[in-house]
């Protein structure tokens, strides 16, 4: 498998000390996406064997509660290679959580990898098919059968959203998305991440327009602000 890149001792995207695992391949194409460089094939090829060998080094690091998390692009569309590593992971007691878009078939691959997962965290772009559709490029459908999944095997899900400046900014938007989070009461908590302007630069290097060029970031203190409100709503 062509794996894009690494980043070791991560501390974001799950529990404790995190080993991030960025797959390639996307099927969208969000309009706030930070890493576009994923959306082709790049980086170099590993077995198996070879990732769980690199993943090993950093098993002292994970203590009780930190380990993989295979992120991307979109990382259940390599759904068998994570299975194929797990048999490994799963010897050495390394434990893995998936950031996925949920934007999948739920092929019998894509369920073992998330059943067998400590841990998804499940990106809720936007509220309904429109939104979807406008700043994804696809429909909600697949995000919200891969939640129905997770609901129907009680998976430890997370739930994120990036917040954009002029997109979905507003009390008013969050609420929709609340009121689609408060149908889910397994999820455990929810998080919003403010849109950053730091990964412009990938798409220049790519060559592909950036439809938020002229977006700035989300201020921390909105960003603050915004998530206090959703966590009063919400009372995780
Ligand atoms: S799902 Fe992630 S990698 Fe894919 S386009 Fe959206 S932000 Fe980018």
């Amino acid at each position: 498998m062509r794996i894009h890149s690494f980043e070791s001792l991560a501390t974001l995207d799950g529990d404790g000390v995190r080993y991030a695992v960025y797959l390639n391949g996307c099927p969208l194409r969000c309009v706030y996406c930070h890493n576009p460089d994923t959306w082709g094939l790049s980086g170099d090829d590993y077995t198996a064997q070879e990732l769980y060998n690199k993943i090993k080094r950093y098993k002292p690091y994970f203590k009780d509660n930190g380990g993989v998390t295979f992120s991307g692009g979109e990382p259940l569309l390599s759904a068998s290679y994570i299975n194929e590593v797990n048999e490994y992971l799963k010897k050495d007691g390394i434990k893995y959580a998936l950031d996925t878009s949920g934007q999948v078939e739920l092929t019998n691959d894509v369920k073992d990898a998330i059943s067998n997962a400590d841990l998804v965290i499940l990106d809720l772009k936007f509220y309904d098919d429109e939104s979807y559709y406008k700043y994804t490029g696809k429909s909600m459908a697949k995000t919200i059968a891969t939640l129905n999944f997770l609901s129907q095997i009680n998976k430890r899900t997370w739930v994120r959203t990036v917040v954009v400046p002029g997109i979905n900014d507003s009390e008013e938007i969050l609420d929709k998305y609340i009121k689609i989070l408060k149908m889910y009461p397994f999820i455990s908590k929810y998080e919003l991440l403010g849109f950053h302007t730091m990964g412009f630069f990938k798409y220049e290097n790519l060559g592909v327009e950036n439809p938020l060029i002229n977006t700035p970031a989300l201020s921390q203190d909105t960003l603050l602000e915004l998530q206090k409100y959703v966590d009063n709503k919400l009372n995780y």
